[in-house]
């Protein structure tokens, strides 16, 4: 149970954690997010998170007011402040903050830092054994050069539409495509398929986020020898790929075995996909910054 809410320097009671309907990340999705991954006392990938936190911020001319260590310390602060020992669902926020009723937002003076941390509500293991059904809904990815994807920004309106079209579709997930047609990612997740040998993923530049899932994934998978390409494919190579398989924080590796009604190979999830995923799960635990140094001191508990 998460108890106390960093925010803007302090950890407060998770009901007096309240921001003001004048901030801009609540009048117009301006700011931008991560999420991240404890294991077993690990924050998983953090560096790189903050990363791609930064150059979010960047991107939309946000100048977060701490360093990335300053950062670090503030998730490490959160996550012990909740006597969150195991696995837990770290989110950062940073909004524009405080402004007017009009977009200026030079009028926001000063950002809203938010961290929450929680016990994460895993994906159900049904999932995994069974694999997801996906349907490629109508709304298309943001494309690059309006609102980029590779900007975790918290205008997420076109990720929600396509996770509302899955829905009503009766699907699992939602398969989106960018303007030219070629596949992009899910609603919140990377999309890989596995053909033969070789493993592919479309480039960010097709219109997804950079997952740091799929980072480690493709690491991981090279490591192992596999053949693994970032290349643009349409759905007719989803449609005919021997195994499918989305990424991402909250997904790790999860199987998907149908696509607008064709079935992925048999239907079944694929032994590539279980071979990453308990490889991915091998990783998380040994690859992460750790939250208790102490841990393993005598007298620890
Ligand atoms: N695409 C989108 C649109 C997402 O929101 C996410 C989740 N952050 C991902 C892909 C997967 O990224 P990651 O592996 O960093 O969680």
């Amino acid at each position: 149970m998460c108890r106390y809410i960093y925010m803007n320097g302090q950890l407060v009671e998770k009901e007096k954690a309240v921001v003001s309907v004048y901030d801009h990340g609540f009048l117009y999705g301006d700011g931008i997010f991560e999420g991240i991954r404890m294991y077993d006392g690990n924050v998983f990938r953090l560096r790189e998170h903050l990363e791609r936190l930064y150059d979010s911020a960047r991107s939309i001319l946000l100048n977060i007011p701490y360093t990335m260590s300053e950062l670090e310390d503030i998730i490490v602060e959160t996550l012990r402040k909740n006597k969150l020992y195991d696995t837990a669902y770290i989110r950062l926020v940073v909004s524009r903050g405080v402004g007017d009723l009009g977009l200026d937002p030079t009028k926001c003076k000063t950002p809203n830092l938010i961290v929450i941390a929680e016990q994460l509500a895993l994906f159900p293991k049904e999932l995994y054994d069974v694999g997801i059904s996906m349907v490629t809904v109508p709304t298309r990815r943001n494309r690059p050069d309006i609102l980029s994807p590779k900007v975790k920004s918290l205008n997420y309106l076109n990720n929600i539409m396509v996770k509302a079209e899955a829905n009503m579709a009766g699907a699992n997930e939602a398969l989106t495509l960018n303007t030219e047609g070629y596949v992009a990612e899910g609603s919140g997740q990377n999309i890989f398929i596995v053909k033969g040998k070789k493993l592919l993923t479309p480039p960010s530049y097709v219109g997804a986020l950079e997952g740091i899932t799929r980072n480690a994934i493709i690491d991981l998978a090279r490591d192992l020898g596999y053949d693994v390409r970032e290349e643009p494919f349409t759905r007719h190579d989803v449609y005919v790929a021997d195994e499918v398989f989305l990424t991402g924080t909250a997904a790790e590796v999860i199987p998907v075995v149908s696509l607008d009604a064709r079935m992925i190979a048999d239907g079944k999830p694929g032994k590539e996909t279980h071979n990453l995923l308990n490889h991915f799960r091998k990783l998380v635990v040994e690859d992460g910054l750790k939250v208790y140094p102490e841990k393993n001191q005598v007298g620890w508990e």
